[in-house]
């Protein structure tokens, strides 16, 4: 049984002081809460504060990012094992925006998922088709092209502790959100695809959760869905009041 986890990517919003406040707001909000995990995904500067007001909370921080290297001249970067000691457990990695705008590849996404293994950090690792390899029918040979390249070499014991986030590019920030069945679809694809690369085992313990416009009002209907087993939340994780209805209603 897979407990499902609502992760809540800040991107480039709230300020270091911002994002202590709102943790120090959320975890009262969300005190004694079971049936779910909760994590939040500050940007770099609000690592270590956040994660400090975090200290005996069940609420997990993750990077929104990392360098695959572990130190060098790579100006402007930061590794896994600098994310971990910063109070991180977790980290996103190849999110759209990253892919589209800071030219992310499934090379580089791989990279960065060995780095984290290595630091002890749990990947949460998004894949997703764009709107036009939607309508030229082709989601499913991306999804497949993205897990293959994005978790070569990953064992499928490593793989039963790590989460994969299918966020269609068209759905992120947009408002619109897949279907429940369209996002069914996705998930039970890759779960297959999961157990056949990774075995049955790996496969249903590997946590697939869903991204793209979440809200309050749609999280329920996505949630019934066997093979959704979260969220990871963009717009809707920076309003406290709506974050813990998401948290809440995605509980089982
Ligand atoms: C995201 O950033 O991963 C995301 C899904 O954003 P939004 O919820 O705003 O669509």
């Amino acid at each position: 049984m897979r407990t499902p986890l609502i992760a809540g990517n800040w991107k480039m919003f709230k300020t270091v002081r911002e994002s202590v406040a709102f943790v120090i707001d959320l975890r009262d909000r969300v005190a004694g809460l079971t049936g779910v995990d909760i994590v939040v995904a500050p940007t770099f500067p609000a690592l270590h504060a956040v994660a400090g007001a975090l200290e005996g909370s069940p609420i997990g921080v993750a990077a929104q990012n990392l360098h695959w290297e572990r130190e060098g001249a790579f100006t402007g970067e930061v590794s896994a094992a600098m994310v971990r000691e910063a109070g991180a457990a977790w980290a996103i990695i190849g999110h759209s925006e990253r892919r589209t705008l800071f030219g992310e590849t499934d090379d580089t996404v791989n990279r960065k998922v060995r780095a984290a293994l290595t630091a002890t950090l749990v990947p949460i690792v998004c894949i997703g088709e764009t709107l036009q390899e939607r309508e030229a029918e082709r989601t499913l040979d991306v999804l497949d092209r993205q897990i293959k390249a994005g978790l070569d070499g990953v064992t499928g014991t490593e793989l039963a502790g790590m989460v994969l986030a299918y966020e269609p590019v068209w759905a992120i920030g947009t408002g619109r959100t897949a279907t429940p069945a369209q996002a069914q679809q996705a998930h039970e694809h890759i779960r297959g695809r999961l157990t056949q690369w990774f075995g049955q085992d790996a496969s249903s313990r590997c946590r697939i959760l869903y991204g793209g416009s979440v809200k309050p009002d749609n999280i329920a209907a996505l949630m019934a869905n066997p093979d959704v087993d979260g969220a990871l939340v963009g717009g809707a994780s920076l309003d406290a009041d709506g974050f813990t209805k998401i948290v809440t209603r995605g509980r089982r």
